[in-house]
């Protein structure tokens, strides 16, 4: 399939890879990729799965509203623009094989693996490293390991929990405008051609954890995960918080 994009005039072509949640495809610019959102929810390392109609354009409207704050606040970024209603633009990165997880809150895995109590507020930022291999179930890694691997050198390291810290903040403060708490979140980075360290991927209710200021309703993926329900209202939701935001 081809077909020319709205804006930027490039022309999509072949489909280069197929994750759980995103397609990435050529285009006609070899420095550049059309991401396109699917409609697929995974969790647990793949084993439970679901389709659910409108997700793919909820989490590319979220994804495109939060990579604009951070672009507006100076965060280097692979994003360029959205396109349509499931596609973004994007430089083409060679990601690293890292899932940068930072935390405010504890909950999930970090409970699981240390059996430290639920819903702690930590006293600063609490950043972990998972080396990305789905065959491994992406194991938790030290800085050490990256370094020793060749995953990551001790520059990209201090680049990425720099701006991993700068976007916490930046979205902590966005989020809680917004009647929300960011509890957790995963980035992704990569490295385009010239050679930059640019924030990748994508975040969204699929990749961070969102609770309810007032509440405590979970607006994230949890809701799927836990099956506590109405996951696509949850989704929305944070759509319509964001998208009401006075700039
Ligand atoms: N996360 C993610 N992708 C992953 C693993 C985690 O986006 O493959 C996000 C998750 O949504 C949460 C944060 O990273 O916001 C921390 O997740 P955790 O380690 O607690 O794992 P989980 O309990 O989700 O397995």
């Amino acid at each position: 399939m081809t077909s020319s994009t709205d804006s930027s005039g490039l022309t999509q072509g072949e489909m280069i890879y197929e994750g759980k949640a995103k397609r990435l495809y050529n285009t006609d610019n070899p420095e550049r990729t059309i991401i396109e959102y699917k409609d697929s929810f995974t969790a647990f390392n793949g084993e439970k799965r679901a389709e659910m109609s409108g997700k793919g354009r909820l989490n590319n409207l979220i994804s495109s509203n939060i990579f604009e704050y951070l672009a507006d606040n100076d965060v280097p970024l692979h994003y360029i623009e959205r396109i349509d209603e499931n596609r973004q633009l994007a430089v083409k990165v060679k990601i690293f094989p890292l899932e940068v997880v930072m935390r405010n809150i504890t909950t999930g895995s970090l409970c699981k693996r240390l059996g430290v109590q639920e819903g702690l507020h930590l006293q600063r930022p609490l950043l972990e490293f998972y080396y990305k291999d789905d065959a491994l179930g992406d194991p938790i890694v030290t800085e050490d390991h990256a370094l020793l691997f060749g995953w990551a050198t001790e520059e990209d390291l201090f680049q990425i929990k720099r701006i991993t810290l700068r976007v916490n903040d930046l979205l902590r403060n966005l989020f809680s405008s917004l009647g929300i708490v960011l509890v957790d979140f995963k980035l992704e980075f990569g490295r385009d051609a010239a050679g930059n360290l640019l924030l990748s991927d994508e975040i969204s209710p699929d990749t961070c954890r969102f609770w309810d200021s007032s509440t405590g309703d979970r607006l994230d993926k949890d809701r799927f995960r836990k099956d506590l329900g109405d996951v696509l209202g949850a989704y929305e939701e944070i759509w319509r918080r964001l998208s009401e935001r006075k700039k």
